[in-house]
């Protein structure tokens, strides 16, 4: 029976499109309407322009600004149940808060897939059981000798097998169908992810007793389950903050919720799933670059109907839907991979808050350097603060000392101390980190007699001199060319790299201690897919060994026989252009630091610094990350910017760096007379040119808004992007809008 309480049939059918077009389009709904109605949420197959899309159904109307014989047919549903409503909901005020196509963004946050228009519901997967022994001369297998072994492999596995591994091992669907119909195995069909929780046996091994503050904070998270109750866990390195997400997911699961918890990218390495696995006897299902199409649908589809109880997962799975909604849990949620930086420019913790908030359900942050804005809220007392100030394990994480690197020689970028200090913990039989924040073997090459610097030819930028393999490389765009015999300008011989990177530096102290191994993580050295893992594995073992790594090494991993650190750079972030920046290169000090000492031996950490009395790195090297974010609120501030004011930025770029300007000139133009009107107080400042103007041979301008009032900022984006739309000299720029900009570049 259809139900048509939903709504009347409509006379008109609003569908959002893939397409960066902020508006959505008129159809008419055809003949065949699904089983249980038109409703928002049904995904259409329609005609768009010369092509066919896929669609979904975003309003049901009655009437259209254009006459109904004008507007073209729907020619399919392609959904007999709506797409999930949390799901629908986050779109929306996704779309909406970051003045993106809704189209695109509904396009963007269904798995790919859906999008390519194949079904979600009624998934499921085949498991197969061998009936009986292949007995010899069975007459039913005397002519199928691969039917036979097909038979005999299934026989040693009496619980039966699936598809997959089945199929990997050669066999194929025919063969099993074959043995069905034959009587000899019998295949059971069930849905195709994890199945329902057993709320009854959760736990595979008993959660840890808590410390007392552990025991505080979470206390403190279940004192309110059933509304919203942002929480901000501000907890040191080894604090036990994943302990705290486990047995709060565990309370959650226990009455039949669901737990979503993202993650940095880094950070959904097997070790931490491992660790949820472990303890949980519900499937963790895992949502990670390393699944295919169809077991990323299959873990949708699992979480949309409630079966998965427990969902991890990097940025993009802040848009799973969840049938139970119980709490979400943001773990370092300063992370800067939880900001997509191109497209949809969402911020995965951002939306986070707003759907906790909408399901009104627990929300935690968690972090050892929480972002200046969770910080923020959690002073005014928007999230309620839960500290821990001690690590779980028996050492404090380390002080920060400073090295002053004037005027000392270097050698792969180290001075002698902090080799000295290397070959003291080596001899004591440990482990030793080496930070540095620059692949390849050195940030560039020099001419030493004509001071030539390999510039990348289509960037504002230099190349970095790689030796495995050699060549010279731009990190913006990607060029490559081979290394030069001799110099470019003046044909001279002395060309010699210029500082040092990864490779450099592991070149030296392979040199230094040849008896030691040298492991460099960083990504040229981790691109197989289980590189990183492997040598991680090799490191655990905890014989002495010296690791070389940019920021890859410096989140997440605990690395127990680590006891000395060694920054061999700390200045880059100490005077760059972006408000940002400080932040930022304090909470990677921190976090790497947080690495020495984890648990066998007190750690150490070496800061090599060519400003050892800069005010900001004497404040966190000597009173720690805390009192930093204190003075950083104090002049964020002073200087107006967030989160005191809220900004977006608008970027425009094109091959030609006038048209780019014009148009930011007219557009910046049009919004100042339209805010003026309005009296609306936003301030406009720009067009610019970009941190680095050029790029991949393109010019990039851009124009920062900001305002005290989001309201009001989101007025005047919404005018602009409008303006930008209609005008045509903007088809021949490319330009985009982010709202809460992370990075000014
Ligand atoms: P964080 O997430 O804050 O870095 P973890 O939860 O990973 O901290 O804890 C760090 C280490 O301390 C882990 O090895 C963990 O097993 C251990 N740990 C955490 N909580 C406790 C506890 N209450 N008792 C004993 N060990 C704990
Ligand atoms: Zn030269
Ligand atoms: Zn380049």
């Amino acid at each position: 029976m259809p139900d048509s309480s939903f709504c009347p049939p409509p006379r008109v059918l609003r569908v959002a499109i893939p397409t960066p077009l902020r508006r959505v389009f008129d159809y008419r709904p055809g003949t065949d309407a699904p089983p249980r109605g038109w409703q928002p949420g049904v995904r259409v197959q329609v005609p768009f322009g010369r092509r066919r899309v896929v669609g979904v159904v975003v309003e049901c109307a009655s009437h259209s600004d254009l006459s109904l014989d004008q507007l073209k047919t729907v020619e399919g549903w392609l959904d007999a149940e709506p797409l999930p409503e949390d799901w629908l909901w986050l779109c929306r005020f996704t779309a909406r808060y970051y003045q993106h196509s809704l189209g695109d963004t509904l396009h963007q946050a269904m798995p790919v897939l859906l999008r390519q228009g194949r079904p979600l519901a009624g998934r499921v997967r085949k498991h197969w059981r061998a009936l009986a022994l292949p007995q010899p001369g069975d007459t039913r297998l005397q002519r199928a000798p691969r039917q036979a072994e097909l038979l005999a492999m299934l026989a040693q596995h009496p619980q039966g097998l699936y598809s997959p591994a089945i199929l990997a091992q050669g066999f194929s669907h025919t063969q099993l169908q074959a043995l069905v119909d034959k009587g000899l195995v019998v295949c059971t069909e069930e849905p195709a992810a994890a199945a329902p929780p057993a709320t009854e046996q959760l736990l595979a091994e008993p959660a840890l007793p808590l410390n007392r503050e552990q025991a505080q904070a979470l206390g403190a998270i279940h004192a309110r389950l059933d509304a919203f109750h942002p929480c901000l866990l501000h907890g040191v390195t080894g604090s036990g903050k994943t302990e705290i997400y486990l047995q709060l997911i565990e309370a959650i699961v226990a009455r039949g919720r669901q737990a979503l918890l993202l993650v940095p990218e880094i950070g959904l390495t097997p070790q931490t799933l491992e660790r949820f696995r472990r303890r949980f006897r519900v499937p963790v299902v895992a949502l990670h670059s390393g699944l295919n199409d169809s077991e990323r649908l299959d873990a949708w589809e699992a979480a949309a109907s409630g079966r998965a109880a427990i969902i991890v997962g990097t940025r993009s799975a802040i848009f799973t839907p969840l049938a139970q909604p119980g709490v979400i849990i943001v773990d370092e949620e300063h992370d800067g991979s939880f900001k997509q930086q191109e497209g949809l420019r969402y911020h995965a913790r951002d939306l986070a808050v707003a759907r906790a908030k909408h399901h009104a359900i627990p929300l935690l942050l968690g972090s050892a350097t929480p972002s200046l804005e969770s910080l923020y809220h959690a002073a005014r007392g928007n999230y309620r603060h839960l500290h821990l100030t001690r690590r779980a394990t028996r050492h404090a994480p380390a002080r920060l000392e400073l090295l002053d690197l004037r005027g000392r020689p270097r050698q792969g970028g180290l001075i002698p101390p902090a080799i000295e200090a290397i070959r003291e913990t080596l001899t004591a039989g440990h482990q030793v980190l080496v930070f540095i924040n620059r692949r390849g073997f050195a940030p560039t090459l020099a001419c030493h007699a004509c001071g030539w610097l390999a510039d990348c030819d289509h960037c504002d930028a230099r190349m970095t001199l790689h030796r495995q393999p050699p060549m010279l490389a731009c990190h913006h765009c990607d060029k490559r060319r081979a290394v030069p015999a001799a110099c470019p300008n003046c044909a001279g011989a002395d060309l010699r790299p210029l500082g040092s990177g990864t490779e450099r530096t592991e070149e030296t102290l392979a040199a230094l201690f040849p008896n030691i191994p040298v492991y460099r993580i960083d990504r040229d050295s981790t691109r197989r897919r289980d590189a990183l893992e492997q040598t991680l594995a090799q490191v655990k073992r905890g014989e002495p060994c010296l690791l070389v790594g940019t920021q890859m090494l410096a989140k997440g991993h605990h690395l127990p026989h680590v006891a000395l650190v060694v920054v061999v750079n700390a200045d880059a972030g100490l005077y760059a252009s972006d408000f940002r920046a400080l932040e930022h290169s304090s909470q990677l000090l921190v976090q790497v630091a947080g690495r020495a000492g984890r648990a066998a031996h007190p750690g150490r950490v070496l800061v090599q610094t060519l400003h050892p009395d800069d005010p900001h790195l004497r404040l966190l090297a000597a009173h720690g990350y805390d009192p930093l974010t204190e003075q950083l609120l104090a002049e964020r501030r002073a200087a107006a910017l967030p989160p005191f004011r809220f900004l977006a930025l608008l970027r425009l770029e094109s091959p030609q760096e006038e048209a780019a300007m014009t148009l930011g000139r007219e557009a910046t133009a049009m919004l100042r007379q339209w805010l003026a009107t309005h009296a609306l107080e936003v301030s406009c400042l720009g067009p610019v040119p970009a941190p680095m103007e050029r790029r991949q041979n393109r010019y990039h301008l851009q124009v920062m808004l900001s305002s005290a009032r989001r309201s009001q900022l989101h007025a005047g984006c919404a005018q602009l992007t409008a303006w930008l739309e209609n005008c045509p000299a903007a088809r021949r720029v490319r330009w985009s809008l982010d709202i809460d900009p992370q990075t000014l570049s």
